[in-house]
């Protein structure tokens, strides 16, 4: 089964080819981070423009970089939502003129379905899973017990964690996206900043905004007293509030639902910090941990095909009718 896979919903514009649901046989991604880094984050006049500018390019790489041609393919996946709906139009339509012209059946995907299903690009998915989604737009916990069945059982009450890396890296004045620089600070400093931890009793819900705010008060008050700040040490001490609340909740969860296997799927689990909590937590559990490498973490095609082709395979469909769902949820296929 050979399926040609399309995403598009922020910045980034990307194809890939994906054999039986596990093989990338190409995957390519454009990204737009330069030119959205003047102005600081994604604008989405600009995403959808970028976008239509490179799709037919990014395809037709990805079909040379396979070897193959339109008739090798089985089906077409494309991330349906959530995500800008400028962007995600521009790859839903490109997927239905190729499907339409090639005869081809089409599989809307949700984006973090495809984060999620990174993990099977490198390794077999052993259910029950507890799937850790840390992204720009999300954190939540995801419990399957199968393919295509996904429970939410937490996620955060306003900002995502991307979304705080990112505020708190502007603070810090680095280019956006900021998760990464953040990263590399928090590694060069030897004691961080205290700041506080959201616990919010025992739910799995997570919570962003008090730790950016506390980011923001301790700059403002250092600014006040002329003090400078020293950014290593508030990298560091935002990044351990991050990762200690991500791994401590991950932890309970994987032990209250006995789950055989954890996944760390979206753009913030390419964080070395949370990566190695995580490795460290679940070596001590026992429990199998796994986290794409780095280039499956962040947007992509490959992992849109990849839970592309699970769905083909369970006989899902979507047509030509298929609209950009700014706001789609995460639902369990069989529901869909
Ligand atoms: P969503 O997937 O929720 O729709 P998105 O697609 O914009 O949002 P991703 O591309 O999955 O998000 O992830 C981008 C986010 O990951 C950005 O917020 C970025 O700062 C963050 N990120 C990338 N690398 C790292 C890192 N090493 N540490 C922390 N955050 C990181
Ligand atoms: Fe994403
Ligand atoms: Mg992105």
């Amino acid at each position: 089964q050979m399926i040609l896979a399309i995403e598009t919903s922020c910045d980034e514009t990307a194809a890939a080819i994906i054999r039986n649901g596990t093989e990338i046989v190409s995957n390519v991604v454009a990204s737009q981070i330069e030119s959205q880094k003047r102005f600081g984050g994604v604008v989405p006049e600009i995403a959808s423009r970028h976008h239509v500018e490179k799709i037919t390019l990014v395809i037709e790489k990805a079909l040379k970089d396979a070897e193959i041609e339109p008739k090798d393919l089985d089906g077409v996946a494309v991330t349906e939502g959530p995500g800008l709906v400028g962007a995600l139009l521009i790859g839903i339509n490109a997927a239905k003129a190729f499907a339409f012209a090639h005869g081809l059946p089409i599989i809307g995907v949700h984006h973090i379905a495809g984060h999620i299903y990174a993990n099977a690009l490198v390794q077999k998915m052993e259910f029950p899973l507890l799937a850790l989604v840390v992204s720009g737009g999300h954190t939540e916990l995801v419990l399957m017990k199968e393919h295509g069945h996904f429970e939410v059982i937490g996620e955060t009450r306003d900002d995502a964690a991307g979304e705080a890396y990112d505020k708190v890296a502007r603070v810090l004045n680095m280019p956006y996206p900021g998760g990464p620089h953040i990263d590399r600070l928090a590694h060069e400093a030897e004691i961080g900043v205290e700041f506080p931890r959201a616990w919010l009793e025992d739910s799995y819900d997570f919570s962003f905004s008090g730790l950016k705010s506390a980011v923001i008060n301790y700059k403002h008050n250092m600014d006040q007293r002329g003090e400078e700040i020293i950014p290593e040490q508030v990298a560091k001490g935002f990044q351990d509030s991050v990762v200690e609340v991500l791994t401590t909740k991950t932890v309970r969860a994987a032990r209250e639902f006995h789950v055989k296997q954890v996944i760390a799927a979206g753009g913030v689990s390419a964080n070395k910090g949370l990566r190695s909590s995580l490795e460290q937590a679940f070596s001590k559990e026992g429990i199998p941990f796994y986290v794409p490498p780095l280039k499956l973490c962040t947007d992509n095609a490959a992992m849109i095909g990849a839970a592309g082709s699970f769905m083909f395979k369970s006989g899902v469909r979507s047509n030509l009718s298929m609209n950009g769902l700014p706001g789609m949820e995460l639902k369990s296929w069989s529901l869909a």
